[in-house]
């Protein structure tokens, strides 16, 4: 037997002393104060126990510390809201009920639930095949959208047509576009928290009547609400999560990509991947947990 041989069954030997004493892991490193200082170099031990000339065997496999798995992506939860508020006004049908994109819509008209509904032109509700595949969210309406009741109709909603036709490759009137608020915010401002709370058992029920196969989320709102996360839009982007078991890919919205076009880059890159889940070539790779 030669040397390496005999020190690969003196090892094992030692190691089946060490079990046999109850002894269930080793570590394979030497901490650096242990190691035994050599007297003369030309007598100093290896730094390292020799490699064995086969593969460890079961047996030695068992007593070798396995790595612990990478863990997966998590996100940071919302924050639970200090103060609600008071109760808003009860919405103006049952979440439980059987019923049509139209019939909610209709239910919704003149809704008054939180401040926005005042200062309104029209109510924008969603437009889309209702029987959609494809459901894609975004903030709220803008000005454009407010004066005609339609989502994403201006310079935005230009680009989102392109993002969705010449992009993910389905006809705009295929998919299913709205937003989390159905009412602008006054100056375009952001969604304010208790504006969230009153609009989004519409958004909830218009997804559970649609029953999409993919949810795109466009910017930092829609992607925060659909995944209940506080992680910032930027580590959102281009990984799917899930809404209630359904495939949520986030990217920016396309009103950010017109005060930033060096980040349509990245939203290609996003959609591609939209594009491949929808088109069945594809599976969605969930990355963000909860
Ligand atoms: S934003 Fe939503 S909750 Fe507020 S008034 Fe409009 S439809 Fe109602």
């Amino acid at each position: 037997m030669n040397h390496r041989a005999e020190l690969a069954r003196e090892l094992l030997g030692h190691l089946r002393s060490q079990r046999a004493a109850g002894v269930d892991y080793v570590s394979l490193g030497t901490p650096r104060e242990t190691v035994p200082q050599a007297a003369h170099p030309a007598t100093a031990p290896p730094a390292r126990a020799p490699e064995p000339e086969t593969a460890p065997n079961p047996e030695q496999q068992a007593l070798i510390p396995q790595a612990a798995p990478a863990p997966a992506p998590t996100l940071a939860p919302m924050a639970k809201r200090r103060d609600p508020g008071p109760e808003p006004p009860p919405l103006p049908f049952d979440p439980d009920a059987d019923m049509s994109l139209d019939q909610l819509e209709a239910a919704v008209d003149g809704c008054l639930r939180c401040k926005l509904g005042p200062g309104r032109t029209n109510l924008v509700f969603g437009v889309g095949n209702p029987a959609a595949n494809l459901v894609i969210v975004g903030e709220a309406p803008g000005a454009n959208e407010d004066a005609e009741g339609i989502p994403f109709v201006g310079r935005a909603g230009q680009m989102l047509t392109k993002m969705i036709e010449n992009v993910i490759e389905v006809p705009r009137q295929e998919v299913y576009i709205c937003n989390i608020l159905k009412c602008r915010p006054p100056g375009n401002r952001n969604p304010e928290p208790d504006e969230i709370d009153c609009c989004e058992p519409y958004l909830h029920k218009q997804l559970a009547i649609i029953q999409p196969r993919l949810i795109l989320a466009l910017g930092k709102f829609a992607a925060q609400w659909l995944l209940q996360t506080k992680t910032p839009i930027g580590r959102l982007r281009g990984k799917f999560g899930r809404y209630q078991g359904i495939p949520c890919l986030s990217t920016y919205h396309p009103a950010y990509l017109l005060r930033n076009p060096r980040d349509k880059r990245l939203v290609l890159e996003d959609l591609l991947k939209a594009k491949a889940v929808y088109h069945g070539e594809a599976e969605a790779e969930i990355e963000l947990f909860r």
